[in-house]
């Protein structure tokens, strides 16, 4: 779960980018000539940077959403000018587009990455083709039965300013009210642009016939995921996948930028090699997950990171050693004490592919791990955030020596 800044921090800059086009939308008329022939464009740049970018970085997810994206961008364009002559083909590609679009975008984002030219990844481009051919099928043997039996208006009667069909109103609810959720309980990046782009669709489609919105709103959502795209590159190469923690290159970015005061804590799991000979590497890792939420829960302005492989680190800013220790005997203890349930007891085991029923009939394994901590500050001596990691390993070493289960400095 996210708090609300963390996910209002996510959201702020695709905010910023539609309430700007919105806000600029009254003055475009005002603009050079030349700068609107560009704004014409900016939609398409928009999506192909991204695109291409996506392409480069593996991220096939960002590559359907801009494809999406250009695809409703140009059947509003093409709307415009089939309109008045051709009512059944602009009907037919309007309720379309604004029903579809918003679905599979929700659909793209939600779906795990699979990379670009992987199966898994044409097989959704294929899916959108697919409907792309049924829209091209219906316009083309002029079925207008498919169109009276698909689009409704009932909405449309009643909220005459709303211009769309109760479909393309259904989509959008449900592309907004799931990305919603969805934001506010995994806040990634790539979703929470998702979710302002939905937004900017509405806008793009609700006021597709007005002057110059078209191409505001659009270049608003091409531009929110050329943000998207950077803020998930950045995410994906500073947080750490198993986990969700920060990663190693975010402390050590962290580190370059510390004051004079502060204190660093490593901690390791103990006998966690035995652990993963005892339960296999699965349940390994799915206890590396539970013990990272609580190390990440730790008090006192205390900042965590995955270290690497069952090694953690908390940054205290500010603070001694001393200072630093009730936070981490409350971490330490928090985790002895916590009997992990491990889920997937009576899900196939991943080699043999047979069904385990768990152990003991219950069906729900507990298991228990400790951690040790060695904690270290800055002084006069230790200037070095390398050295103070250094020092407090070597702190950590000494609570091993000692037994394990404990904190030392
Ligand atoms: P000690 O109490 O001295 O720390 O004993 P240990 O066995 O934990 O120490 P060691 O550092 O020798 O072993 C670490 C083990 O952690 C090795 C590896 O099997 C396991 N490990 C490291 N990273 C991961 C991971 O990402 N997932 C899983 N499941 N295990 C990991
Ligand atoms: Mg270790
Ligand atoms: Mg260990």
């Amino acid at each position: 779960m996210h708090t609300l800044i963390s996910t209002a921090r996510l959201l702020f800059v695709p905010l910023m980018i539609l309430i700007g086009a919105h806000l600029a939308l009254p003055h475009a008329q005002e603009a050079p000539e030349a700068f609107r022939l560009l704004l014409h464009i900016l939609p398409y740049a928009a999506c192909a940077i991204a695109a291409g970018l996506g392409i480069m970085f593996g991220q096939g997810r960002v590559v359907g959403m801009a494809l999406l994206l250009a695809l409703a961008y140009w059947s509003v364009t093409e709307v415009n000018a089939l309109l008045p002559g051709s009512r059944f083909e602009a009907g037919v590609l309007f309720t379309a587009v604004t029903t579809l679009v918003p679905l599979n975008l929700l659909l793209f984002t939600l779906l795990p990455e699979r990379g670009v030219f992987t199966r898994h990844a044409v097989l959704r481009f294929l899916v959108v083709a697919l409907q792309a051919g049924f829209v091209t099928w219906v316009i083309a043997a002029e079925r207008n039965d498919v169109l009276q039996a698909l689009a409704f208006n009932t909405l449309n009667a009643a909220l005459p300013w709303l211009h769309l069909s109760d479909s393309a109103v259904v989509a959008l609810v449900i592309a907004v009210g799931v990305l919603l959720w969805v934001v506010h309980r995994r806040g990634t990046p790539l979703e929470a642009g998702a979710l302002v782009m939905v937004g900017a669709l509405a806008l793009l489609f609700g006021r597709a016939g007005v002057g110059d919105a078209p191409e505001a709103y659009a270049s608003a959502a091409g531009l929110i995921l050329l943000a998207s795209l950077v803020f998930n590159t950045h995410y994906i190469a500073y947080r750490d996948d198993l986990t969700g923690l920060p990663a190693r290159r975010a402390l050590n970015q962290r580190l370059a930028a510390l004051g004079r005061n502060y204190a660093i804590a490593m901690l390791d799991v103990d006998h966690f090699k035995k652990f993963n000979d005892t339960h296999g590497h699965d349940v390994g890792d799915q206890v590396l997950k539970l013990v990272a939420a609580r190390i990440r829960a730790v008090g006192g302005r205390g900042k965590a990171y995955r270290y690497g492989g069952e090694e953690f680190t908390i940054v205290f800013p500010g603070k001694t050693a001393q200072q630093a220790r009730p936070y981490l005997e409350e971490v330490r203890e928090t985790i002895a004490d916590y009997r992990m349930v491990l889920r997937g007891g009576d899900r196939p085991d991943a080699k043999t592919g047979e069904k385990k029923r768990g152990s003991g009939g219950s069906g729900r394994k507990t298991v228990q791990v400790t951690i040790s901590i060695g904690v270290a500050e800055r002084t006069r001596e230790i200037r070095d955030a390398e050295e103070v990691i250094k020092a407090a390993d070597a702190a950590l070493y000494r609570a091993k020596k000692k037994g394990r289960n404990r904190v030392a400095a």
